[in-house]
């Protein structure tokens, strides 16, 4: 069976470029970067031209790029260095809608007494920026708001917000996870301080990322000890994925044009048709500006697992918005905090499309959904059970 793979905010194919540029650091090129001996010394060449690949990239300059191992670390580092460095100030301000990483972290920093502001957003998943301004004080160490949503791909207006942070002398972070690679980003001319990327995102590798540390801005290691990326992340490079996560930056303006066209369109077309086909359904954040590549379709009275499950018989890979924790479905808490009613949070579909996919896999995709939805909504008893959950819901 042919895999149909729509689950690119899951994580993306290593290109097969990226791949020929990583395979010789595996092999024959094995020296470690920081050796004093030319063996090593070669492969610490490859690195610094990885790095200003990203540079390049980004708008950056090379001294700014830090490779960590993942999205979650450079999230985690900038958090934690804003509140290291600026002793006394223990306000953070971010989003309802953040992925875990940023989430997860701040919910654990509020327990050992940081103050943290969740800023709200509409239906749509917008910002509410008028709450932003307001939550801005002289107690704030750092704001941090993701640049595109990886549930919605809805994007914030990263830029204006950093601009209004700065004004007021605080840091400014954005989780670029999704954005990189899918939107142009211009750090030259940005008030973003810092920005976190991750490599299995944009078709290099798992297991690498990016912190861009603007020159100039506080900063404190997450990872101490060794004295690699100049002391600021200690730890042996992973060389071959470094090394892939330039060849990937270097392919990402070639990428970025095709995701805002060819990708573009067949989301495009990918929604509209499911929309017309099967009855009861929303797109989650349609009226906002979003990410090309990213659908969130909810349908009503249907669970999202089960759909995923049905489609994953004909080999076609999505998301789900619910998590399955201790045995009860929770819709995402994106979808919550976005109002969207329990009985279309909890039957929602990530599609989330790459450079990779064709045209027939959007017409397959769109002549078994349909079919997959009727099944399910005939059959289950779910419908009912919805209706009254959503009764006490409200
Ligand atoms: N931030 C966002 C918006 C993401 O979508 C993800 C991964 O899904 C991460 C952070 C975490 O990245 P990583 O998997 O590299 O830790």
């Amino acid at each position: 069976m042919k895999t149909i793979y729509m689950d690119n905010n899951a994580t993306t194919r290593v290109a097969p470029e990226v791949l020929e540029a990583m395979m010789p650091y595996f092999g024959e090129f094995y020296g470690n970067p920081s050796s004093a001996h030319t063996f090593g010394g070669q492969v610490g060449h490859k690195i610094r031209e990885a790095r200003e690949k990203v540079a390049a990239f980004l708008g950056a300059h090379p001294d700014e790029i830090i490779f960590t191992s993942c999205g979650s670390e450079s999230d985690n580092t900038a958090i934690l260095s804003a509140l290291q460095t600026q002793e006394g100030k223990r306000h953070i301000v971010t989003s309802r809608v953040e992925h875990p990483a940023i989430k997860v972290l701040c919910s654990h920093l509020a327990k050992r007494g940081v103050r943290v502001t969740e800023i709200p957003v509409d239906r749509e998943g917008r910002l509410d920026m008028e709450r932003y301004e307001e939550s801005l004080t002289e107690d704030t160490a750092i704001v941090s708001l993701m640049w595109a949503n990886n549930e919605t791909g809805v994007l914030f207006p990263v830029e204006e917000a950093a601009r209004m942070a700065k004004e007021r002398g605080i840091l400014f972070h954005t989780d670029a996870v999704q954005a990189a690679g899918k939107i142009p980003i211009d750090l030259d001319r940005s008030a973003i301080d810092m920005l976190s990327i991750s490599g299995h995102k944009l078709h290099a590798p798992k297991g690498v990322g990016i912190l861009y540390v603007r020159k100039g801005t506080p900063y404190a290691p997450f990872l101490i000890g060794g004295h690699q990326e100049h002391g600021r992340r200690g730890g042996t490079e992973n060389t071959a994925s470094i090394i892939g996560l330039g060849r990937a930056c270097e392919l990402a303006k070639d990428h970025m044009a095709k995701e805002n066209t060819r990708v573009r369109a067949l989301r495009d077309r990918l929604e509209q048709e499911i929309l017309t086909r099967v009855p009861r359904t929303r797109v989650n954040g349609a009226g906002a500006e979003r990410l090309p590549n990213t659908s969130n379709i909810s349908f009503e009275f249907v669970e999202g697992e089960a759909i995923l499950l049905l489609m994953d018989e004909f080999g076609i890979c999505a998301s789900s918005g619910s998590a399955c924790t201790s045995g009860s479905l929770q819709p995402s808490h994106v979808l919550r905090a976005m109002g969207v009613p329990f009985t279309m949070a909890h039957g929602s579909i990530r599609f989330s499309l790459s450079i990779y996919n064709t045209e027939d896999e959007v017409n397959f995709v769109v002549e078994k959904v349909p079919a997959i939805i009727e099944k399910l909504r005939s059959l289950s008893p779910f419908r009912k059970t919805e209706e009254v959950a959503c009764a006490r819901e409200v």
